[in-house]
């Protein structure tokens, strides 16, 4: 994690209105986190910094959607009428814009349903049940089927894997991807790993990007022919700043290295324009496009055409959607600027917690001292401020280390998510305190 900030000693700090300077040692101001604490409690908050949702107002950016595509407009640009079944791939017109911005060429790009989770279900239900190119037998007559899961990661992909009871072996993910040596090393002694969950532009939780370097490594991974890289560029186009990550065309990598059907890519509009109501997109080799069309069509005619007409008259181009990311950009970094700020002023001075300043995506991760985020989350929880379950960043729901937190500040009004990450520092530094005096 691309760590900005570890705490100093010796600043001065407000505790809710009290200001206090931070000399000594935690334990030292135990008392007085006590206080602010029980403060804190007495007021009867009630704040919700869980999940990574969209706020109203980010969504109001697509509202236009609501009258789209409008009276009497239904065709493609080919003249098919999109009322009707049919057009399994999608809307040739939305998968030109998205081919772009995901590196994906278009007959190898797929424009589906509303949810890319759903899509990462499907193939990997389709591996268990079916196997895939390359595959010996179906990934379910294995006797284990094991899938590495970089940590920090993202709980519902985990959960996905561990639903079609896949066992999860947790790796480090390093500031520019997966730790290699560690995968390699794990794939090395373990036969039963059919693959691994990737996030590579703005890790969800902690915005890392991945390297080409790292990209390469994935691709070329001594693995069995049926390993598959689950490649969800779920925040693509998610810029918090001016910077740009280098686009990684992961697809050719894999085809140069003599590995074509390594890779899965996935994407969707749910936080671009609506989340639950937008386009996921499935992208990979033609081999593998062409067994998953083959699975699919047992399940449906063909996706809703017309929503993704609405998403094509919306964005209009892949420059489009760079230019309402811009808009999605300016509702929400001076969120993520606050999330600096609160815990700048507040954890800094008294050397707690390490966190990241990501340049995208929709998190920001903290690391505290191990064995203190459950406690401190609980200590929250009590005083009305509900954050993200401690563990929900590893497979099982369980970091070894109890110090990962995941705050997501999209969501809340900034009032809100002031007032919430004030209070989780006050219940933070009070865990701290308390773990410190146990020492
Ligand atoms: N992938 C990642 C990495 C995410 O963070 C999220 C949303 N939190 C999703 C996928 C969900 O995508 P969708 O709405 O397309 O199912």
């Amino acid at each position: 994690m691309a760590t900005v900030c570890c705490g100093r000693s010796g600043q001065t700090s407000t505790i809710e209105g009290v200001s206090t300077t931070a000399t000594g040692t935690l334990t030292d101001h135990r008392a007085e986190f006590q206080s602010a604490y029980d403060e804190l409690k007495a007021r009867g908050l009630k704040l919700d910094l869980t999940r990574g949702k969209p706020a109203a107002d980010q969504l109001a950016l697509s509202d236009a959607l609501l009258a789209l595509p409008g009276d009497g407009e239904y065709t493609d640009a080919a003249g098919t009428d999109l009322r009707n079944y049919g057009g399994p791939n999608g809307l040739p017109e939305l998968r030109a814009i998205f081919s772009e911005l995901l590196q994906v060429p278009v007959p190898q790009l797929l424009a589906l349903g509303n949810s890319s989770l759903t899509l990462m279900h499907d193939v990997l239900t389709f591996a268990m049940l079916h196997g895939v190119p390359g595959s010996e037998r179906p990934w379910g007559r294995e006797e284990t089927v094991s899938f590495l899961c970089p940590v920090p990661g993202y709980d519902r992909h985990f959960a996905i894997t561990e639903a079609l009871g896949v066992r999860l072996i947790p790796v480090p993910l390093n500031e520019d991807g997966p730790d290699i040596a560690a995968v390699k090393a794990a794939i090395a002694v373990d036969a039963t790993i059919k693959g691994i969950w990737c996030v590579p532009v703005y890790s969800n939780p902690t915005g890392d990007v991945y390297s080409e370097e790292v990209a390469r490594e994935l691709v070329s991974l001594d693995a069995a022919d049926d390993f598959r890289i689950m490649w969800d560029n779920a925040y693509a186009v998610h810029h918090l700043t001016d910077w740009r990550p280098e686009p990684i065309d992961i697809l050719s990598l894999a085809a140069e290295a003599g590995n074509p059907d390594r890779v899965f890519v996935f994407a969707s509009t749910s936080k671009v324009t609506y989340a639950g109501a937008g386009v996921g997109f499935l992208g990979s080799s033609p081999d593998n496009i062409a067994w998953f069309s083959h699975w699919a069509a047992f399940q449906s005619i063909g996706p809703d055409k017309l929503n993704q007409l609405r998403h094509v008259r919306l964005l209009k181009s892949a420059e489009g959607v760079a230019a309402h990311m811009e808009k999605h950009r300016a509702l929400i970094g001076p969120k993520f600027a606050a999330v600096q700020e609160v815990f700048e002023r507040r954890l800094a001075p008294f050397g707690v917690g390490s966190w990241g300043d990501p340049k995208g995506g929709y998190f920001v991760t903290l690391t505290v001292s191990p064995g203190v985020a459950k406690r401190a989350i609980a200590l929250a929880a009590a005083a009305g401020v509900a954050i993200t379950p401690a563990g929900s960043t590893h497979p099982y729901l369980d970091d070894p280390d109890d110090a990962v937190i995941r705050i997501a500040p999209t969501f809340p009004t900034m009032e809100d998510l002031t007032a919430g990450l004030e209070a989780f520092c006050t219940a933070l530094l009070l865990a701290e305190s308390e773990h410190a005096s146990e020492r």
